[in-house]
């Protein structure tokens, strides 16, 4: 349960004074979570996004343009409307003219705002029109007495249609009254090493700033609340995993001899990569505590056999093995790649998805409730309430991001003890995977395997769609296979579609029905028709939606278009990208264009064009775009943060880590001093559900 002390922050915003019913479906709006009405805690953790500074006080000759300054004037002269026009008031000082304009404004009310021959103090932007200085509707407009009232910088806060600064900074610092009186629960080394104030004095800094550095992300008061923030999420996560290792793991040491069979199998050796990563997965499932593990690499580096060689040593100690994948397309590329291996080893596995035939249903369901079946790959279908496993010990999720943690849970949970490998083909910088997961182990494999060829890739202007399009007939008489992935259109699948079928439409009238088309709103059966026909070479333009960018291994593709490259992320293209490439025949990647460029979109180009190292593609994405992107909308499971920025605060992660460790490792169930203080942060940040797994013992 959670402290008293903390209820007054988790009232509904709604009941702050100056917020009410009406403001307070708008912070609903603009800060509940899911649905939820936004509370007294979330305003307060609302940050301003940035600061006026109503300190600059210069004559009106010397107001820079183009910035706030705060100044003061004589009113000359009223100008009301004629027609739609503004309202213009005139004023000036010693040093030359300034017009205040006012569109669509009450003139009485103007009238007695600004009257003629007195002075006032008019704060906003002072911009240039028409060779005249103007403020268009001053922020402020006060007599002497106001501006003495009138707080030296204004936050500014981030808002929502209908919602106002002044009433964002009414609720923000109605919200600051309601704060109890918390007790430290940092250090005093730690406050010393960062100057840093109270988490009470860094809020009320932030929201009543002296001068603009105070609500600077890189200022000391930001930095305290984005640790508070680290250390609190870096707390719940090592109760998981303490909690995960307390439940322990089965030893699942395997005889090798299954292993052996499907190696020697392989028409290939593995890389030195792949061997590394399987050494560190085999000693995990060996070992008694329970395993999480992230096996990433890139696509076409060859992790599906690594994954099969984990799941033979688990049927070997006489358990099953699942595998997940989130689509369909993926799961049954799977089973296709790992059924011939499994045959020459005697292995038993079953394909379940979302399709299969009521008897076939039956007959799987079965086998894996017997046992017969050791291995079971599938989609999300394996996750259905009615699929049980006679002894479930390794659950294998390939593009793990593309699932919701209840999911992930889910398929552990069809077993005890359940050793959990997830692999991404997005590698996860060093920094977000320590974010978001802990100390999750992980495994790279950064090696491509031998024989993989560069892809040759290019940026060309969409305008230069004909010299493409006549190369294009030309690699397919010299036998090409080409994707052609048409553009993401922004919040709308039906426009996606159009698109691509115009598109097809086009390639139609060159390549007749040597073009085939596969996007999302088509029935499975139709999708993998579509693949089919692309991948035994009856199509040889293939004109997608993005359904292909995981999945789908067609070795002789060797051209990939994608229209409208500068809409799609970075780490995006590069999985793109990666369908190609996978033959021995020499690939391209055509990155088409709609100039003009902006600078974020041309730097992507620019390092697709540089490296295929999906570390390095993904370090950039993550400085270009700000970490939030990189892991996706889709990656509903990864806990957001509010404050800290990882780009500014990777330092203070790091600090947090080890704080949390040592407060852990001095008390590991939170019950001393200090421990309490931490369970106030956990339940500050919300973070506080890893606490009831201390209480379930
Ligand atoms: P990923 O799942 O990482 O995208 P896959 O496991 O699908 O990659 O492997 C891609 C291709 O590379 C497959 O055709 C696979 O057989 C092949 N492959 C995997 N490992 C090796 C290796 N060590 N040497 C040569 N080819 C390999
Ligand atoms: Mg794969």
């Amino acid at each position: 349960m959670r402290p008293s002390l903390l209820d007054p922050l988790f009232a509904e915003a709604s009941a702050l004074p100056g917020v009410g019913p009406k403001t307070g479906k708008l912070f609903d709006r603009l800060l509940g979570e899911s649905g939820q009405p936004a509370r007294v805690v979330d305003v307060l953790l609302h940050l301003p996004v940035s600061a006026i500074d109503r300190r600059n006080r210069p004559k009106i000759a010397q107001a820079p343009i183009g910035a706030v300054s705060t100044l003061q004037v004589r009113v000359t002269e009223h100008r009301p409307p004629r027609g739609k026009g503004p309202y213009r008031v005139l004023t000036e000082d010693e040093t030359g003219d300034l017009t205040l304009v006012f569109f669509r404004a009450n003139s009485g009310w103007i009238e007695k705002l600004l009257p003629i021959g007195e002075t006032r103090w008019v704060s906003g932007l002072v911009e240039i029109f028409d060779f005249y200085r103007q403020m268009v509707h001053p922020d402020r407009v006060v007599d002497e007495a106001g501006l003495k009232a009138l707080p030296p910088v204004e936050p500014v806060y981030g808002l929502t249609e209908g919602l106002f600064q002044r009433v964002a900074a009414k609720a923000a610092a109605a919200a600051l009254d309601r704060l109890p009186v918390l007790p430290e629960w940092l250090e005093d080394q730690t406050l010393r090493l960062g100057g840093w104030d109270t988490f009470a004095a860094s809020l009320a800094k932030i929201h009543h700033p002296q001068q603009p550095q105070d609500l600077a992300p890189e200022g000391q008061f930001w930095a305290r609340l984005a640790y508070d923030e680290f250390l609190s999420h870096q707390l719940a996560l090592r109760l998981v995993r303490a909690k995960m290792q307390t439940l322990g793991g089965r030893a699942q040491k395997g005889d090798g001899v299954l292993a052996a069979k499907i190696l020697s199998a392989l028409p290939f050796v593995l890389t030195g990569d792949q061997k590394g990563a399987l050494a560190e997965i085999s000693a995990d499932l060996a070992s008694d505590r329970r395993m999480l593990r992230l096996l990433q690499g890139d696509v076409g580096s060859g992790k599906t056999i690594v994954a099969l060689l984990a799941m033979a040593q688990v049927v070997e100690s006489g358990r099953q093995a699942a595998l997940m994948a989130p689509t369909e397309i993926l799961a049954r590329q799977h089973f296709a790649t790992i059924k011939p291996l499994a045959d020459s080893a005697g292995l038993i596995i079953a394909l379940i998805t979302g399709r299969d035939r009521a008897t076939e249903r039956r007959a799987t369901l079965e086998g894996l409730a017997s046992g017969a079946i050791q291995i079971a790959i599938g989609t999300h279908a394996l996750v259905q309430d009615d699929v049980a496993f006679a002894g479930l010990g390794l659950a294998v999720i390939d593009e793990q991001h593309r699932f919701g943690v209840q999911q992930r849970v889910t398929l552990a949970d069809k077993g005890a003890a359940v050793d959990v490998l997830a692999m991404t083909a997005t590698p996860i910088p060093r920094t977000l995977a320590l974010a978001f997961f802990g100390d999750m182990e992980v495994s790279s494999l950064r090696e491509k395997p031998p024989g993989r060829q560069s892809i040759d890739t290019r940026a060309i202007n969409v305008e230069r769609i004909d010299e493409v399009i006549s190369g294009l007939s030309r690699a397919i008489q010299a036998g090409a296979r080409v994707y052609w992935v048409c553009p993401l259109v922004e919040g709308s699948e039906d426009s996606d579609l159009a698109a691509a079928q115009d598109r097809a439409n086009d390639l139609r009238q060159f390549f007749g029905d040597k073009v085939g088309l596969v996007h999302g709103q088509m029935k499975g059966r139709d999708k993998d028709a579509a693949m089919a026909a692309f991948a035994e070479g009856e199509t040889k333009i293939l004109v997608a939606t993005t359904v292909i960018e995981v999945g789908v291994n067609v070795p002789e593709a060797t051209v990939m278009v994608i229209e409208h490259a500068e809409r799609f992320g970075l780490s995006q293209l590069h999985q793109l990208r990666g369908r190609v490439g996978r033959g021995s025949a020499k690939s391209s990647c055509i990155l088409l264009y709609c100039a003009p460029l902006g600078e974020t979109a041309k730097a992507r180009l620019e390092i697709l064009r540089e490296t295929e190292d999906g570390f390095r593609i993904a370090e950039e994405d993550l400085r270009l775009r700000g970490e939030g992107e990189v892991l996706g909308a889709r990656q509903s499971g990864a806990p957001g943060f509010k404050i800290a920025r990882l780009d500014l605060h990777a330092a203070l992660l790091r600090m947090a880590r080890d704080d949390a460790e040592r407060a852990l490792e001095q008390d590991p169930e939170l019950t001393g001093e200090r421990g309490k203080n931490l369970r106030l942060l956990l339940y500050l940040f919300e973070r506080d559900s890893a606490l009831r797994l201390l209480r379930a013992g």
